[in-house]
């Protein structure tokens, strides 16, 4: 093997390898080194994302909601079925068997594109020079014009909760328990914290999530968050605001976990508890002597709006850097980087990184809250449709959420739109497209919609914003 490149991507989770495929559709020579160790000891490319996060945590939530339906909606449709039953093991294996496909799935990518796939550990040396070390120990040293830092982020640890990875699991182990738990301790009420709550609690666990802080899904809408926090409940999630977790003591019978909130100091006893309080990135044994790279104090590589380090053509992208863990964001750095080391133009709009929380209902926003717009003082309009007004909303028996815009008054461009309803996370990538090209709410309502859909709860929106909505009365 050559052990000169243009470009070194260390990390091929979904920045960094659409960071690496990008350069070679570039006609650079590059290199993927990646050491993610599924728990079975077998190596696979898709980091975080494709191994233990968004693809498997989605296919859980898709099996579970079905299971669901069919218990609370399939009468409603006139089908009768015997006793649903779930059988863990198979949806643990179809689950496996799509992270299995989506992994393989990068190694066939990287060989069509010609990147050369190194599975084992990068370390940067000085120079843009990488130590690497293979599979079987072996090392050797790499150079590269050009290196990208993609390692990742890891799950946070709560010292008064420690992982045992048995009855205290990070979000991996969640994704993986093989039975249902009796009752399900959540700490976090973030958007990992309620997918996995949701998955076990539609197969039957209480749920309880304790979450420290008082406001329920700050980074959301108002309207959405306290309509998401009505369902959430009415589903059975036990969601505890104000909850501080303190410590925890583990009995033959599971885990007494203790917290304090308004009510003072409180205590629960839980089978299986996931702590999900976030993720740092994750930089061990990543930078050599002298490699001139900077953490900041978080321990984030520190970047300018390109990606760039402080170090010449080194760059870091995806998780590892500022910004939202989002895999979608990750994804955007990596082509862009692959582009502005080729020579091209390209840049990230931070402004526009769609967020969705992958719930029944689910949850989906772009641009500016209308809390945040009002607190920047500026004149505004806002505009609602609920699904329950939506004729496919109501054919689906999915009628529950709304969409909402809020745009600028005077110039009428669109600063935000919040969904919380069906195919939420599908239907923001509309206004995604729409704030990208500024759209205005009289652009959206002179586009066509077709009819049934549930895109049209958008198209409404924007006519609600002018009161000039047809399928609710405009308030
Ligand atoms: C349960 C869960 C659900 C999620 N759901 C979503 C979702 O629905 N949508 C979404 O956008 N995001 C989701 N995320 C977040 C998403 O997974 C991350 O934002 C994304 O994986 C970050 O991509 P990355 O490439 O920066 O890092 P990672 O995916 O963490 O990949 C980094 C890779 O680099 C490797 N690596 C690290 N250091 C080295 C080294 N020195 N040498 C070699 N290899 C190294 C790691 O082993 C890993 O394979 C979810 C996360 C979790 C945990």
């Amino acid at each position: 093997m050559s052990q000169d490149f243009d470009v070194i991507v260390i990390g091929g989770g979904p920045a960094g390898y659409p960071c690496a495929i990008r350069a070679a559709q570039n006609k650079l020579k590059v290199a993927c080194i990646d050491e993610w160790q599924n728990r079975d000891g077998s190596y696979a490319f898709g980091g975080t994302c494709l191994n233990a996060g968004c693809i498997p945590s989605k296919a859980l939530l898709e099996s579970t909601e079905l299971f669901h339906r069919a218990q609370t909606e399939f009468a409603a449709h006139g089908i009768t079925v015997g006793a649903v039953q779930m059988d863990v093991a198979a949806m643990q294996a179809r689950k496996a068997k799509i992270v299995k496909g989506s992994t393989m799935g990068i190694l066939a990518l990287f060989k069509s594109a010609g990147v050369t796939a190194l599975q084992g550990h990068g370390k940067l040396l000085k120079g843009n020079r990488v130590e690497f070390i293979g599979r079987d120990g072996a090392k050797q040293e790499l150079i590269a014009k050009h290196v990208v830092l993609a390692s990742g982020s890891t799950p946070m640890a709560l010292p008064s909760v420690p992982f045992d990875n048995d009855r205290v699991v990070d979000s991996w182990g969640a994704l993986e328990f093989a039975a249902v738990p009796k009752k399900l301790g959540v700490i976090g009420a973030g958007v990992i914290g309620l997918e996995l709550g949701s998955v076990w609690r539609r197969l039957g666990a209480e749920v309880v999530v304790l979450e420290a802080l008082d406001t329920f899904l700050p980074m959301a809408d108002a309207a959405v968050a306290k309509e998401a926090l009505r369902h959430f409940q009415k589903q059975g999630l036990d969601i505890r605001l104000g909850a501080k977790v303190t410590g925890c003591e583990k009995s033959k019978d599971g885990v007494l976990l203790q917290f304090a909130d308004a009510k003072g100091n409180q205590s629960v006893v839980v089978e299986k508890v996931v702590v999900a309080i976030g993720r740092r990135p994750y930089t061990a044994e990543l930078l050599g002597e002298g490699a001139g790279v900077e953490l900041d104090a978080r321990g984030f590589i520190k970047v300018d709006h390109d990606c760039r380090t402080g170090a010449a053509n080194v760059w870091a992208i995806g998780d590892v850097v500022r910004g939202p863990m989002l895999a979608h964001k990750g994804k955007e750095e990596g082509v862009v980087v692959a582009d502005l080391i080729a020579g091209k133009v390209g840049e990230v709009n931070y402004d526009l990184i769609p967020s969705v929380i992958y719930t029944a209902p689910e949850i989906a926003w772009v641009g500016k809250t209308e809390e945040q717009v009002k607190q920047a003082g500026g004149a505004y309009k806002v505009g609602t449709f609920p699904f329950l007004a939506s004729g496919r909303a109501r054919a689906m028996e999915a009628a529950n959420g709304f969409c909402k815009i809020v745009a600028d008054k005077d110039s009428d461009e669109i600063l935000g739109v919040h969904i919380i309803g069906p195919m939420a996370g599908e239907l923001i990538a509309e206004a995604v497209l729409a704030m990208e090209y500024s759209a205005s709410t009289e652009d959206l309502q002179r586009t066509m919609h077709a009819h049934p859909t549930l895109s049209e709860a958008m198209h409404e929106a924007a006519l609600n914003a002018d009161k000039l909505a047809i399928d609710i009365p405009n308030r």
